[in-house]
């Protein structure tokens, strides 16, 4: 690897973000691209997200931009929207770039880039970049201030494929305990992310030889669901939905409650649980008309990918697309009756008999036994009803 020529010019990413650094110097302060956006430039590798720091307190950004936004536990970072794209703008730690860079997690997120396309990188970020090892700066001091970084570490492994410095793995090995203390969501975070890494298996071995494991706040995460998570394929073009039910199946999690003590979105728990219980159906059926609409086609397409990527028989997206268009309806939206029809034609009370009434219609149109029609409805129930009466009647006598 050579770093001599940035070619700041030919990122688009990194271009985009240079008028932020300019108007900060513009009026007077220091700006810098800072950590992953800097190193992933140096490899040639896609960058995800960019983040500058500055010598402008955060009451100084938000007064410089006009739309920024504040964290509530982290007051030093300032989001700004520029050209609809965020930036994380923090200010330098003990007021200097140089001592902000040198406090940093790793050598390799420690360089800096100016507007201008040079580098400040005073831990010499570069050898070890162009060496594809992960080194800290005083490692005992780095992993004890903030014992997240151990675990960011071996995710750092596992995205770059990079061995870790030995000074920085005996560290690991013997403060390995301290991660136990640590927010879960954000463990959580660093966890996903290794788990995508290009260089997962490795990194699990790390996790293994450390005892990280152990500390890492998941539940059931051993040697055996170790193995188990070592045996999925690359993960990281697959949604996080898909990512994440692998992952709970590997554990071995409940069903019934599988995310909560992992701290995710309500919306990303939900999400899971209804793959984990379609999945669990699909273990013993076939797809049929109803099954398949209740489980919804996002969640019956991610099922047949998960059968697909742990080696399961699966329906193809062309075969699950055409049974898809058969359904007669595909939300509780498109029924030719509402609530509202019902109490007029029974001219009852409104209550919880109209659900009742409204979910029987919904199955009956699904199956195809009855027509997606108000008046065909109400008269499916006309008959209906009179059965039901007639069989009451029969018990009765
Ligand atoms: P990614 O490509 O995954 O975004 P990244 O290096 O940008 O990797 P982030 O978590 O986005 O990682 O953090 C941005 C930068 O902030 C890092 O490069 C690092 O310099 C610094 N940083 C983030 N978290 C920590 C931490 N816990 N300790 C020290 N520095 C950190
Ligand atoms: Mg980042």
């Amino acid at each position: 690897m050579e770093f001599e020529q940035i070619t700041v010019q030919n990122n688009a990413i990194i271009q985009r973000a240079i008028p932020v650094l300019e108007k900060l110097e513009a009026h007077g302060f220091r700006a810098h691209i800072v950590g992953g956006a800097v190193r992933d430039l140096l490899m040639g590798r896609t960058i995800d997200d960019v983040d500058i720091v500055t010598s402008a307190k955060p009451v100084v950004v938000c007064t410089l931009f006009p739309k920024t936004f504040t964290m509530n536990n982290q007051h030093e970072t300032v989001i700004v929207r520029h050209d609809h794209h965020l930036y994380e703008v923090t200010t330098e730690r003990n007021g200097s770039l140089q001592s902000d860079l040198m406090a940093r997690d790793f050598t390799v997120n420690s360089i800096a880039l100016k507007s201008d396309g040079s580098l400040l990188d005073p831990l010499n970020g570069q050898a070890d970049l162009h060496n594809e090892v992960l080194k800290s700066y005083h490692p005992m001091k780095r992993m004890t201030e903030d014992p997240l970084r151990m675990l960011r570490a071996i995710r750092f492994t596992s995205d770059l494929g990079f061995s870790l410095d030995r000074e920085l793995l005996n560290t690991i090995i013997t403060e390995a305990s301290k991660l136990q203390h640590m927010a879960i969501e954000r463990v959580v975070k660093e966890f996903y992310k290794l788990i995508c890494g290009r260089h997962r298996n490795q990194a699990l071995e790390t996790m293994r030889e450390t005892k990280l494991y152990h500390y890492c706040l998941i539940p059931s995460l051993n040697n055996v669901t170790i193995n188990k998570l070592k045996q999925l394929p690359h993960l990281e073009d697959y949604s996080e939905e898909i990512t994440w039910t692998l992952i709970i199946k590997c554990l071995g999690l409940d069903v019934t409650d599988p995310l909560k003590s992992l701290l995710l979105s309500n919306q990303l728990t939900k999400e899971v649980r209804n793959r984990l219980l379609a999945l669990s159906y699909r273990e013993k059926n076939e797809w049929d008309l109803l099954a398949l609409y209740t489980a919804s086609r996002d969640v019956a397409e991610d099922v047949e990918i998960i059968r697909q990527l742990s080696g399961q028989p699966y329906l193809s997206l062309k075969d699950l697309t055409t049974m898809w268009s058969e359904l007669p309806i595909t939300s509780k939206k498109d029924l030719n009756i509402t609530g509202t029809d019902l109490i007029a034609h029974f001219q009852k009370e409104p209550g919880p008999w109209v659900k009742d009434i409204l979910q029987f219609i919904e199955q009956e149109v699904v199956l195809g036994r009855m027509v997606n029609d108000k008046h065909e409805i109400l008269d499916a129930l006309k008959v209906r009803g009179s059965k039901n009466e007639r069989e009451t009647t029969e018990d009765l006598s």
